[in-house]
C-alpha cells in the first residue's frame, strides 16, 4: 500500500475540522495520520460532545455514552490507537431485564432489536393474546417492504402490536430514544431489512440472522467500556491529534463557511481561517446553518433532521442500603416499554455493569435512569429535584429500592440523538450528493450512518479519506489518498495509528 507523503518544500494541506465530538476528533486523528495539517474548532469549552464524564459522590462516571459496540471494529480500534488498550473493559454482566406488566422480567434471548425468533421464550413478557397473535403469522400474506419500512409498522403487521410495544420499543428506544413506528428498518436494523427482503415469515428471517451470526463464530465481548469512562476517549484522541501536530481550539464556534479561489474561509468570532478542505462534524442543525450559503439544498435536507432529547439521572446510594434488594443484584439494569406509561425509560446499574465503577467506589452503588424520548420530552424540562424524585419513584416501584441517594447528578441532552425515520438513508444520500459538488468538503457524525460510536468513527474516517483523495494532486502536500496511519515525512508520528487504519 502506498504511503501518504508530504514534500519538505511545500506546506501540507490544511483541513479544518468543525466539531469536537468523537466524530470530529476521529476525523482529525485520521487526517493527521495522513500528513495533513489539521485545525479542529469546537464551539463549547469541552471536547467530546455526547461523550462526557463527571462526578457523583466523588466518583468519576460517564454522564453521556457509556459503552461501545465491539462487534464493529472502529471505536475499539480508535481507543487502542490512542493508547487506551489496557483500559478497555467489557461489561461485567449483560443480564438485562424488562420492567413490564408490573414486574422486572428477564429480557428474552434470541431477538434482533426486540424482534423475536422464538415465541417460546416470550411467555413472561407477552400476554396469551399476544402470543396467539404471533402464531397467526404463518397464515398472513406477505407484507411489502418496498425501499424502506418503519420497524414498528412491519413487525406489528407480522407479529402483532404487543411484540412492538413490549419488546421492540424498549430495545430500539434504548439506542435511538425514538418511536418504533417511525424508525426506518433499513437505517436502524439493516440486517433485518435484508432478511425480510428475502421473503418468508419474520420469525424465520430473525432465525436466519442468528444462524448467520453463529456461523461467523465471533469471539470476544459484544460491548466494551473504558476504565474511567468512555468519556475519557475524546481527551486521549485529542492528545494524539496534538502529538501528530494538529491544533485544537475549544470555545471557538464556527459562524460561517465561504468558498474562496483556493479553498474555504472558515469564519469564527475572532478570526477567519483559510482551509484547503473542511470536515463538518456537527449535528444536523449546525451543519445545515453552516451550509446555507454554499449548498442550500444540503442545508434544507439537514434542517429536516429531527432529534430526541433526554435526561440522565445518575444516583449514588450507600451499598449497604442496596444489598437487601434482590432486584438490584447481578443485573446490568432494565428497559421499560413506553406503553406502560412510566417516566423512566431505562436504568443502568453502573456498579453491577462496570467493574471499574464498583472498584472506584466499593461502598457505593451507582445507577442511572434515562427520561425522555422522541415526542415525550415534557419531563426533561422539570427541575433537577423533580427528575430525581420521579426516578426514585419508578426505581422503588421496579426494584423496591426506597433508600435516599447520597448524591445525584442530572444531565440533560437536548437534541441528543438524531432520528432515523423511514427514508433517512435516501436523505443522507441526497446530502452527500449535494456536498460532493463542493470542493473538498465532507460531512460526518451521528446524523448519517448510525448513531453509535463505531458508526460515527467510521463516518469520520470515510470523510477524512475522501478529503485526502480530493486534495491529492491539487495540493502538493498530499501526494496520495491512501492512508496508512503512518506519517512518513513529519517530525512526529501518531501513536499506534497502524491498527486504526485497519492494516
Ligand atoms: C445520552 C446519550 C447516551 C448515549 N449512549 C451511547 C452509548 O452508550 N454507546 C454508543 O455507541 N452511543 C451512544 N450514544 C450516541 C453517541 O454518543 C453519539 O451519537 C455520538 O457521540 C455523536 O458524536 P458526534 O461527534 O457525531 O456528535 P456530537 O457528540 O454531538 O459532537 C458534535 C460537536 O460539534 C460541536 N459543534 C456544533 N456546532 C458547532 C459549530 N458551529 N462550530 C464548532 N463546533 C460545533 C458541538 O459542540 C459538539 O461538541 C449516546 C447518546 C446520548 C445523547
Amino acid at each position: 500500500m502506498q504511503r501518504s507523503q508530504q514534500r519538505a518544500d511545500t506546506p501540507p494541506a490544511h483541513v479544518v475540522v468543525i466539531g469536537g465530538g468523537i466524530s470530529g476528533l476521529a476525523a482529525a486523528h485520521r487526517l493527521v495520520a495522513a500528513g495533513v495539517r489539521v485545525t479542529l474548532l469546537e464551539a463549547t469549552d469541552r471536547l467530546g460532545g455526547k461523550l462526557m464524564t463527571g462526578e457523583v459522590a466523588g466518583v468519576q462516571v460517564d454522564l453521556g455514552a457509556e459503552s461501545m459496540l465491539a462487534r464493529r471494529p472502529e471505536a475499539v480500534a480508535l481507543a487502542e490507537a490512542v493508547g487506551l488498550a489496557d483500559r478497555l473493559q467489557p461489561p461485567a454482566t449483560a443480564t438485562a431485564s424488562l420492567w413490564t406488566r408490573g414486574a422486572l422480567r428477564p429480557l428474552p434471548k434470541g431477538h434482533v432489536m426486540g424482534v423475536p425468533g422464538d415465541p417460546a421464550v416470550l411467555g413472561q413478557v407477552l400476554s396469551p393474546e399476544g402470543l396467539a397473535r404471533i402464531a397467526e403469522e404463518r397464515d398472513l400474506t406477505p407484507t411489502p417492504v418496498g425501499d424502506d419500512v418503519a420497524v414498528g409498522a412491519y413487525v406489528a403487521d407480522r407479529l402483532g402490536r404487543e411484540v412492538v410495544d413490549r419488546l421492540v420499543e424498549p430495545l430500539l428506544g434504548g439506542v435511538y430514544a425514538g418511536d418504533a413506528y417511525r424508525i426506518s428498518m433499513r437505517a436502524a436494523v439493516p440486517q433485518l431489512f435484508e432478511a425480510v427482503q428475502e421473503g418468508g415469515p419474520l420469525l424465520e428471517a430473525v432465525r436466519r440472522i442468528q444462524e448467520r451470526a453463529a456461523a461467523r463464530q465471533r469471539t470476544g465481548p459484544v460491548f466494551q467500556g473504558l476504565d474511567g469512562g468512555i468519556g475519557t476517549l475524546p481527551a486521549a484522541v485529542a492528545d494524539a491529534v496534538r502529538t501528530g501536530g494538529g491544533e485544537i481550539l475549544t470555545a471557538t464556534p464556527v459562524l460561517g463557511l465561504t468558498r474562496t479561489e483556493s479553498g474555504w474561509a472558515v469564519r469564527t468570532e475572532a478570526r477567519t481561517v483559510a482551509a484547503d478542505g473542511i470536515v463538518l462534524a456537527t449535528p444536523a442543525w449546525s451543519a445545515g446553518t453552516l451550509l446555507a450559503a454554499e449548498s442550500p439544498a444540503a442545508s434544507a435536507e439537514l434542517s429536516g433532521v429531527e432529534y430526541a432529547s433526554m435526561a440522565l439521572v445518575t444516583l449514588a446510594f450507600r451499598r449497604a442500603d442496596v444489598e437487601a434488594h434482590e432486584a438490584l443484584r447481578g443485573r446490568s439494569g432494565f428497559l421499560v416499554p413506553p406503553v406502560d406509561g412510566h417516566t423512566v425509560k431505562a436504568s443502568t446499574f453502573s456498579s453491577n455493569k462496570w467493574r471499574w465503577v464498583a472498584d472506584a467506589a466499593p461502598d457505593l452503588f451507582v445507577l442511572r435512569t434515562s427520561v425522555g424520548r422522541y415526542g415525550e420530552e415534557e419531563h426533561i424540562h422539570r427541575e433537577d429535584g423533580e427528575l430525581v424524585a420521579l426516578s426514585q419513584r419508578d426505581l422503588a416501584a421496579a426494584t423496591g429500592l426506597t433508600a435516599r441517594p447520597v448524591d445525584t447528578e442530572v444531565t440533560r441532552w437536548i437534541g441528543g440523538l438524531p432520528q432515523y425515520p423511514v427514508g433517512h438513508l435516501a436523505r443522507v444520500a441526497r446530502i452527500r450528493d449535494e456536498v460532493a459538488g463542493l470542493p473538498a468538503l465532507r460531512v460526518c457524525g451521528a446524523v448519517y450512518d448510525g448513531v453509535g460510536i463505531p458508526a460515527c468513527v467510521a463516518s469520520a474516517h470515510r470523510a477524512a479519506d475522501e478529503i485526502v483523495r480530493d486534495l491529492t494532486g491539487r495540493i502538493t502536500g498530499v501526494e496520495t489518498g491512501e492512508i496508512t496511519g503512518e506519517i512518513t515525512a513529519t517530525p512526529t508520528r501518531v501513536r499506534g495509528t497502524g491498527s486504526e487504519a485497519g492494516q
